[in-house]
């Protein structure tokens, strides 16, 4: 079994649509197709979902018009015949009529989570009219029916393994199944989703799951480049990389892949390729569990960051100060993603907003907090990095017109991280590509 995951651009436009089921009949193994929303309709979703909270009835309407409009415009072009065009006319109908009843009613973060949910069920339903138009067998799985996180909003693979394969079984005889990424259900039984550029992480889980031999990532770049795309000029895709450093730099903000995707397909050992709809000859990037080559292989940024100080007297030769630190931030589940120490303070970086305050007055009777916002962690990522020689003389020499806040280096031996403040961002990621890749 194959999973092939086909992001919102993939899936955007019809001729694409019709591209993509070229690309997964292009050889008989069978597959499970993993589709995102088209491109744009989960922002419109949270910008409609915006209007409601904010009680602007009026503005949520009109853009529930204006994409409803824009679906019907689509199948237009992704279907021919009459029959097609009003099967397609009907989900749409269907799918629209709920955002219209939303109107109506009071708004709920559940309500909320209903809402994003439309987009990968409009997407998945419209493509699978499209493969009944060509006469391709398949058969559409429904996600919500086995894809779900716990209370802490883990994904349950063992259930999702078990409800997975009992949803197949129905479909005898069927090799090409098609189904939602991104959304879920949570402990309450409740539509969920698995956070923005979640439906990566649908796609490993399937893959873990089935124990696929491969799960492809098709989007609209020839796999992981050495440096983000969107903000540096030159930049190259990388052919090989471990799980590990893959997992580093989707954690540390390389957009093309969702944060936290990479575990299930690593905990299972299914290769990850990434690869590119407009450009299907492209190598693309293969993520393995063996890093072939050593030294430096991208960059990464993260931004969002907050920094906290904690500097104490106390602190000095004291045991578990770094206990108590700790817990506050376990207490209100904000995850920690650098830290660094001297004898008297420790520093650490968190990206959830949420609960600083809660936590800077819980840290307060410890010593004097400081909090410092508009922070970017750049991220250095490859294999062996910390025995690579001159590595941090071309680092820091790069970089020495920057005002680092923080450094992180040691804690694994695939990673250097920085701490800039975000209006260095640009120049850091520059200053490490002409520094670190001669680009
Ligand atoms: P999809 O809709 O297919 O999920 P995304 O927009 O989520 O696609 O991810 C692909 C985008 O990720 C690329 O268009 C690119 O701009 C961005 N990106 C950021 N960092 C990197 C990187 N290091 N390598 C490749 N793409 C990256
Ligand atoms: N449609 C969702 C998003 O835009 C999930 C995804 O595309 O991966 O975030
Ligand atoms: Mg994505």
């Amino acid at each position: 079994m194959k999973v092939m995951k086909f992001g919102g651009t993939s899936v955007g436009k019809p001729e694409r649509m019709h591209q993509v089921a070229e690309l997964i009949t292009a050889d008989a193994t069978p597959k499970i197709v993993v589709l995102s929303a088209l491109s744009g309709t989960t922002n419109a979703l949270v910008s409609i979902s915006n209007a409601l909270a904010q009680h602007d009835k009026a503005t949520a309407k009109s853009q529930i018009e204006t994409l409803e409009a824009h679906y019907h415009s689509f199948i237009t072009s992704l279907l021919k015949t009459e029959s097609a065009r009003q099967a397609a006319s009907a989900i749409i109908a269907e799918h629209f009529e709920f955002l219209h009843i939303i109107l109506r009613i009071s708004f709920s973060e559940a309500l909320y989570k209903d809402i994003l949910a439309q987009g990968e069920l409009l997407s998945t339903k419209l493509f699978s009219v499209y493969l009944t138009e060509i006469n391709i067998p398949h058969a559409l799985l429904p996600a919500l029916e086995f894809m779900s996180i716990d209370a802490n909003e883990e994904p349950q693979l063992p259930l999702i393994q078990q409800r997975l394969a009992q949803q197949i079984a129905k479909h005898n005889g069927i090799q090409l199944f098609v189904t939602q990424g991104y959304i879920c259900r949570n402990a309450k039984g409740e539509v969920d989703n698995l956070k923005r550029g979640g439906s990566d992480y649908t796609a490993s889980l399937i893959a873990a799951a089935v124990k696929a031999e491969v799960c492809e990532i098709w989007t609209d770049i020839d796999g992981m480049h050495n440096n983000d795309p969107r903000i540096v000029d030159t930049t190259l895709p990388i052919e090989e990389l471990s799980f590990d450093e893959a997992a580093e730099l989707a954690y540390f903000g390389a957009k093309i892949l969702h944060p936290t995707c990479i575990w299930p397909a690593q905990q299972e050992n299914v290769p990850v390729k990434l690869l590119n709809t407009m450009q299907p000859e492209a190598k693309g990037t293969t993520i393995t569990s063996t890093a072939m080559q050593e030294g430096i292989k991208a960059v990464a940024a993260k931004d969002g960051i907050i920094a906290i100080k904690v500097k104490s007297s106390r602190m000095l030769l004291a045991y578990g100060f770094l206990r108590k630190v700790f817990e506050v931030f376990e207490k209100y589940k904000t995850p920690i993603d650098m830290i660094t120490t001297s004898e008297v303070a420790v520093s650490v970086t968190i990206d959830n907003e949420t609960y600083v305050d809660d936590i800077v007055r819980e840290l307060n009777p410890f010593g004097t907090v400081e909090v410092t916002t508009h922070q970017t962690i750049v991220s250095v990522v490859g294999n062996n990095i910390a025995s690579t020689e001159y590595l941090l003389q071309k680092l820091f020499t790069a970089i020495q017109h920057i005002p680092v806040t923080m450094v992180s280096y040691g804690g694994s031996s695939h990673n250097v991280s920085l701490l800039v403040p975000n209006q260095y961002k640009e120049a850091t990621l520059q200053a490490l590509n002409t520094g670190l890749f001669g680009l």
